[in-house]
């Protein structure tokens, strides 16, 4: 860990885990781009054999998310799939996972079409609702699985709740904190055993990269996730690794931006007369208002919505001019996406129906542009949708 270990925050961001080069004085980490390292005679060397198995720049980024979640020990992968894919095969033939009944379509795609052929099986539960989790444990359950807020819909979940309910029945418990990244929420601190993040999102911030992390804080659990990043061989390369330290150094100031320009867009939309239904966590309306502002700084900047339905919501896509129809989230352009065809087709339609991700939800990542020319691309869209 490094000098700045009990910083806030902010300062953590830019001088949080290893800091620069010794050797030159560079102020940032240098591009390791090797694969292998000289040994002196067989099994001695400076403590790098392969970069599979370690490398400098990826190690410096390891340190500091760890360090950024209050963590003992991070692990960097090439995909926020890749990571979750890792943390999975902790698990065993017969072991079942609950998981959040709205998590990222691909986690739900994984257990659903991979792990599931290796009897590893999970059920999708109202996390929101921590009787229901108590509810859905038996003996197989080995961890509970969750992500709040929740994607598409933003549902909250109390951690400290999950982390209390996981110990007492000695589970593993999980969070997927890439909605709202340790600026906003560290859930180790309230006593989660791995924290998984797509870098790919916020952490990176600029939509120019897809990378994924995960954090623990025990060394048991750290060494068996060395173990499983090594053996499944997942990992992010050196210069992707750079660019992740860099994007993670203007974190706070995008976050703070990110999260100003949502909450007007959220009383926008909440006043409109033409939307149907908002979904902010950072509304006082919102069901999950009061443990999000316990467990969380503010409401993050994802806000899921439906207009009214005398509107075309493809006439609305077509419609806006500043932001643009993509996947994804978290970088400093504004996006929508139509969670039903794009995000979460890979869910059936009965399902996504059930747990309200409908054909008419529309899912909105705000940027850090100006907030008032965001809220009249939204305006005038909204307007031309009507039919
Ligand atoms: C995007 C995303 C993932 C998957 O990460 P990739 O980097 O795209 O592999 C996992 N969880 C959440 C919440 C996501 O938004």
């Amino acid at each position: 860990m490094s000098a700045f270990k009990n910083n806030k925050i902010a300062t953590k961001l830019i001088h949080g885990g290893i800091y620069g080069d010794e050797k030159t004085g560079s102020v940032n980490v240098p591009i390791y781009q090797t694969s292998t390292y000289e040994q002196e005679i067989p099994g001695v060397h400076k403590g790098y054999e392969y970069s599979r198995t370690g490398n400098p720049t990826r190690e410096a980024l390891e340190a500091l998310i760890a360090e950024l979640e209050s963590g003992s020990a991070g692990f960097a992968f090439a995909s926020g799939l890749a990571a979750i894919t890792a943390v999975l095969s902790l698990f065993q033939t017969g072991d079942k996972l609950i998981i959040s009944d709205n998590v990222y379509g691909g986690t739900f795609r994984i257990l659903n079409q991979v792990f599931q052929n290796f009897g590893i099986t999970f059920e999708s539960v109202d996390t929101t609702d921590i009787q229901k989790i108590e509810d859905a444990i038996d003996d197989s359950v080995k961890a509970i699985y969750i992500e709040t807020p929740t994607n598409p819909l933003l549902g909250i979940t109390d951690i400290q709740a999950v982390a209390e309910l996981a110990k007492k029945k000695g589970l593993l418990s999980i969070v997927d904190n890439t909605f709202y990244t340790p600026y906003l929420q560290r859930p180790i601190e309230l006593g989660i055993d791995i924290v998984i993040h797509s870098a790919t999102k916020y952490l990176g911030g600029h939509s120019d990269l897809i990378a994924g992390l995960v954090v623990v804080n025990d060394d048991e659990l750290a060494g068996r996730l060395a173990f499983l990043q090594n053996a499944t061989g997942g990992i992010l390369q050196p210069f992707d690794s750079f660019l992740l330290i860099r994007g993670i150094k203007t974190l706070g100031v995008r976050l703070d931006r990110h999260v100003s320009n949502a909450e007007k867009l959220a009383e926008f939309l909440k006043n409109h007369p033409d939307v149907q239904k908002i979904y902010y966590p950072g509304l006082k309306e919102h069901p999950g208002y009061e443990i999000n502002k316990k467990q969380a700084k503010n409401g993050g900047a994802m806000i899921s919505f439906e207009l009214k339905e005398n509107h075309d919501i493809h006439k609305f896509f077509r419609s806006l001019h500043i932001i643009a129809l993509a996947e994804s989230l978290g970088g400093v352009e504004s996006l929508v996406c139509h969670p039903a065809s794009m995000t979460h087709a890979a869910i059936p339609k009965e399902l996504r129906d059930k747990v309200g991700i409908t054909d008419g939800l529309i899912r909105l990542s705000v940027g850090i542009e100006d907030a008032d020319e965001l809220e009249k691309d939204l305006e005038q869209a909204i307007i031309a949708s009507r039919i």
